[in-house]
């Protein structure tokens, strides 16, 4: 699982002056052998080995770099075919090495440079909400951590002050005062337990919370979560505190988060086509979309997950373009263009490279029919006429 703690130990890392490798491999695509993705690694590698053999570095960095490398080229992705990618940072003078599993599949790139380049990692994972699931009932209560479908830990209840303690020195008392007793108990126990969630929301960046339990006790708990955590419960669903398993937990609360985040895409895309019919900063469609991003201007892409578009890029300024079969010169520079298999990926991997956000949508949406949309940040200067 990729827990925010490691994620934190990258983006926080200093190296004291020395450079850091970073690295993203792709793992093999569905159509490549693994011996053909084990050579564009080597590849790649050998030319950074190239870079950074000459006078820039000093002995120290130098060094760094060359263990740096070798130990990237070790830790090479193996896994399933066309299973996404691998992110890998180093700085080997510092004794720090971290790796982590992309689900999906992003460029394949290696930058020296004085910190981590987490830019294209976030991106992926930004798409990915990391929740909170709390089960209870009205004495127990149980916690994990949820992100990308995978089911982190049980994390410790610090205040189990009241388990078992339910009846507990309660003799002598009529049935009415039990009762209120009883629920000045629960009231308690929902409290401390909120209380937990929202220490650990902060600690953990949740982004979204989900609660099990029976549906009676979870509809009371709710209130007595913080309102800006309310606000963020993506759905809750039955369960037993007391006798759930792990693996249950995993699927109802990863089905809850799947439609909630499907449901945010359909939200994303109403929100941008709206935004474009009344004539305000969007943009619809393939060709405008590779404009809008050639010249920087996307804020926001959504794109048609799993959707591919043959098309050209301009190696030397950047311009995407989305005529597959005449291959001319660059209509911004005049460089020759390379085509491309799928210049939507090119397209996404742009936006991410200047800073922008990208959705793949997998919802049943009406950006079926335009592959891809995006809300810009300026308008649009006018296209290049197409030869
Ligand atoms: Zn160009």
């Amino acid at each position: 699982m990729i827990t925010s703690d490691t994620l934190r130990r990258i983006a926080h890392f200093d190296s004291a002056g020395l450079p850091v490798v970073s690295a993203y491999v792709g793992l093999p695509a569905r159509s490549e052998s693994p011996r053909a993705a084990r050579s564009r690694l080597s590849s790649m590698l050998s030319e950074t080995e190239a870079t950074t053999s000459d006078g820039d570095l000093d002995h120290d960095a130098r060094l760094s770099v060359r263990e740096d490398l070798a130990r990237i080229r070790e830790a090479a992705p193996t896994g399933p075919p066309g299973a996404g990618a691998v992110a890998l940072f180093a700085c080997s003078g510092r004794g720090f090495f971290e790796q982590v599993r992309l689900p999906r599949h992003v460029r394949d790139r290696l930058v020296v440079d004085g910190t981590p380049w987490t830019r294209p990692m976030l991106a992926v994972l930004d798409e990915f909400h990391r929740a909170g699931v709390v089960v209870l009932d009205r004495a127990d209560a149980r916690l994990w951590e949820l992100f990308q479908d995978e089911l982190g830990d049980e994390l410790a209840l610090h205040d189990t002050a009241l388990r078992g303690s339910r009846y507990a020195g309660w003799h002598g008392l009529d049935e009415r005062h039990v009762h209120d007793k009883a629920e000045e108990l629960r009231k308690r126990h929902f409290s401390r337990v909120a209380d937990t969630v929202r220490t650990l929301a902060r600690e953990r960046g949740w982004e979204l919370l989900v609660v099990g339990g029976h549906h009676e006790e979870v509809s009371l708990f709710v209130p007595f979560l913080p309102h800006g955590l309310r606000e963020r419960v993506a759905g809750t669903f039955a369960a037993d505190p007391g006798t759930v398993r792990p693996a249950e937990v995993q699927q109802a609360a990863a089905k809850v988060v799947e439609d909630y985040e499907r449901l945010e895409e359909v939200r994303w895309v109403e929100d941008a086509l709206g935004l474009h019919a009344a004539g305000g900063l969007a943009v619809v469609g393939v060709e405008d979309c590779l404009w809008a991003a050639s010249v920087k201007a996307v804020q926001l892409l959504l794109v048609q997950d799993e959707a591919t578009v043959p098309g050209l890029v301009c190696p030397r300024c950047g311009w995407l373009g989305a005529r597959g079969q005449t291959r001319g010169p660059c209509p911004v520079c005049g460089a020759p263009t390379s085509a491309t298999g799928d210049v939507l990926e090119e397209l996404a991997e742009a936006v991410i490279d200047n800073s922008g956000t990208v959705e793949h949508v997998s919802a049943q949406t009406r950006l079926a029919e335009h592959l891809c949309a995006a809300v810009l940040r300026f308008p649009l200067p006018a296209a290049p006429s197409a030869e």
